[in-house]
């Protein structure tokens, strides 16, 4: 079975200069299409859970359906990701289920909705990291707080995020703080807050650097060139999905996602992993309302959930394309936890900082 840590995969990808998209899944239609997608494209995956996808999936059911998947793919690397975790005791039993790696987001308090400060953060995303480690799986922690530079609100998610509104101090990752936060919580990958959100509603016109501040990713990237970078909410919302869903019946009102151009922007900068949902969703739901609007007599699942996997999995090889993913599936030989575990232990894979990529291998 080649399931894979996200650290082993996400420092192939930047041995060869390439982002991974991660897609989230809830159902066996969205992880048949992700794998199909990454099968057809040669692409290694990152599949992510929520909670509120554990709780609707039932995480025994999660557990027995990437089994599954890894069992239909044997060649592709799958990274199993824990999407938000909002406390220690969430990671944990995500490992338990065989996820190889889980997101800590300490940015805000375990309700998933208060701003945290600083030293919280650092506290319980050290003790996830070290909790991980100790067993081999890789840990991703968010530094900033996830909302719109445009209205200051955040967008609340699958019961996760902010509600009210905040400064661009606590939307904007503070790159020193970056630094400070890497060297002592050791998290092998990075979530930034600069600009984007989630769902569909990110931008209320084409971003540009004052509403997606592109140049903090570089400024980070420059302090820490050794650390993999996270960007969430990073569905590109395109035209013509939200033409679809309008064109049968939907009633989406005009929104901008974040630009293709600008995540290859990102990945010459340090991004290794991007987040992506909503594309995934509205090609589902377009597909589903176009069936439901040319047959109004259908009542078979199969008959709309088909076209649905489809358009999902178009979205996805796109993606993999679009980021450099394409190809690398069959290069790579996923480690087992156990042997990441070993790595950690020695201190190999400990944080480089103030060094140089070169300088650092
Ligand atoms: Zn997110």
């Amino acid at each position: 079975m080649a399931r894979i840590t996200l650290r082993q995969l996400l420092d192939h990808a930047a041995e060869y200069g390439y982002g991974v998209p991660a897609f989230n899944i809830n159902n066996m239609e969205q992880g048949l299409a992700i794998l199909e997608a990454a099968d057809a494209a040669d692409a290694p995956v990152i599949i992510q859970a929520s909670r509120g996808a554990r709780s609707y999936a039932n995480d025994i059911v999660l557990k027995h359906l990437i089994d599954a998947l890894a069992e239909m793919y044997p060649h592709i690397p799958i990274c199993m990701h824990q999407d938000h975790g909002n406390n220690e005791a969430t990671c944990a039993t995500a490992i338990q289920y065989g996820f190889t790696s889980v997101m800590m987001d300490g940015s805000l308090k375990a309700d998933a909705k208060t701003p945290a400060d600083y030293d919280y953060n650092v506290r319980v995303t050290r003790n996830v990291v070290d909790m991980a480690h100790w067993v081999g799986a890789s840990v991703e922690g968010e530094l900033g707080v996830l909302g719109s530079l445009e209205t200051g609100m955040g967008e609340k998610e699958d019961g996760h995020g902010f509600e009210g509104k905040l400064g661009h101090d606590q939307l904007l990752t503070d790159p020193d703080q970056a630094v400070e936060f890497v060297k002592a919580t050791e998290v092998d990958a990075l979530a930034i807050a600069m600009g984007t959100s989630h769902g569909a509603y990110k931008f209320t016109r084409k971003p540009d650097g004052d509403v997606l501040a592109m140049n903090v990713i570089e400024e980070i990237h420059r302090r820490l060139p050794n650390t993999h970078l996270v960007m969430h909410g990073s569905s590109s919302v395109p035209q013509e999905l939200q033409d679809i869903i309008n064109q049968y019946g939907g009633q989406m009102p005009q929104t901008w996602g974040v630009p293709v151009e600008e995540i290859q922007r990102g990945i010459k900068h340090g991004v290794r992993k991007i987040n992506i949902d909503t594309d995934n969703r509205m090609a589902m739901t377009g597909a589903i309302r176009k069936v439901f609007a040319e047959n109004p007599g259908e009542f078979d699942p199969r008959k709309y959930l088909k076209p649905a996997m489809e358009a999902m999995r178009a979205v996805c090889k796109q993606r993999f394309e679009e980021f450099g993913t394409a190809g690398y599936a069959s290069k790579i030989r996923p480690l087992p936890m156990s042997a990441m575990a070993k790595r950690y232990a020695s201190g190999e894979l400990a944080p480089k900082i103030g060094l140089t990529r070169q300088a650092a291998e």
